[in-house]
C-alpha cells in the first residue's frame, strides 16, 4: 500500500541483551542513525528504534528493541522478547565477566523467545584491541556449541556493526520468506 518508498513488506523485532556497559545503545545508534557517544547515559525512555532496508528486493522495518536499564539479572520482562525474531547477545572483549555472563543471558533468552529466534553472539569494543580480555576463539568456539551467529564489532569506529545487523534480518528473511 502506499507508493514504493514507503510500502513495507516485513516488520522484524529484534531485541539487545547482554550487560550494562557492553554497548548495545551505540551499537543500535550507530545502525539506526550512523551516531556514537562516548558518554552514553545508561538508556532510558526509548523502547526501540527502527530502520528500514532492503533485503532481496523486498522493503524490511527492522524494529530494534533496546534494554532500559534492566539489565539486572532477570529484570528483563517476557513483554520484551514477545514477537521477537531475532536476537544480539552483546559482550564487551575488554570485560570477561560479560562474557561470562553470556550463557546466563542465553538462558534467559531461550526461555522466554521464541525457539525459532535467530540469535548472533557479538563481541563489541574491538578498536580496544589492547585492552582485550576475551580471546576471539573462545567465543567462536561457544557460539559454535551453541548454534549461534558471531562477529566482533566496534560501535566507535563502525566496525561490522553494520554486517551484524544484516547477518540476523537476512538469516529470518530467509526463514520467513
Ligand atoms: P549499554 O549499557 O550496553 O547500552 O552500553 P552503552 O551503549 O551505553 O555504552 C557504554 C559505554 O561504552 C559508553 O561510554 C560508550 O560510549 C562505550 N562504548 C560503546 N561501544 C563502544 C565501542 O565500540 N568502543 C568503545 N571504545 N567504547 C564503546
Ligand atoms: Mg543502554
Amino acid at each position: 500500500y502506499g507508493d514504493a518508498s514507503q510500502r513495507v513488506d516485513y516488520v522484524f523485532k529484534v531485541v539487545l541483551i547482554g550487560d550494562s556497559a557492553v554497548g548495545k545503545s551505540q551499537i543500535l545508534a550507530r545502525f539506526a542513525r550512523n551516531e556514537f557517544s562516548l558518554d552514553s547515559k545508561a538508556t532510558i525512555g526509548v523502547e526501540f528504534q527502527t530502520r528500514t532496508l532492503v533485503i532481496q528486493h523486498k522493503s524490511v522495518k527492522a524494529q530494534i528493541w533496546d534494554t532500559a536499564g534492566q539489565e539486572r539479572y532477570r529484570a528483563v520482562t517476557s513483554a520484551y522478547y514477545r514477537g521477537a525474531v531475532g536476537a544480539m547477545l552483546v559482550y564487551d572483549i575488554t570485560k570477561r565477566q560479560t562474557f561470562d555472563h553470556i550463557p546466563r543471558w542465553l538462558e534467559e533468552l531461550r526461555g522466554h523467545a521464541d525457539k525459532n529466534i535467530v540469535i548472533i553472539l557479538i563481541g563489541n569494543k574491538t578498536d580496544l584491541e589492547d585492552q582485550r580480555a576475551v580471546p576471539t576463539e573462545d567465543a567462536k568456539e561457544f557460539s559454535q556449541k551453541e548454534g549461534l551467529f558471531f562477529l566482533e564489532t566496534s560501535a566507535l569506529d563502525a566496525t561490522n556493526v553494520e554486517t551484524a545487523f544484516l547477518t540476523v534480518l537476512t538469516e529470518i528473511f530467509n526463514i520467513v520468506s
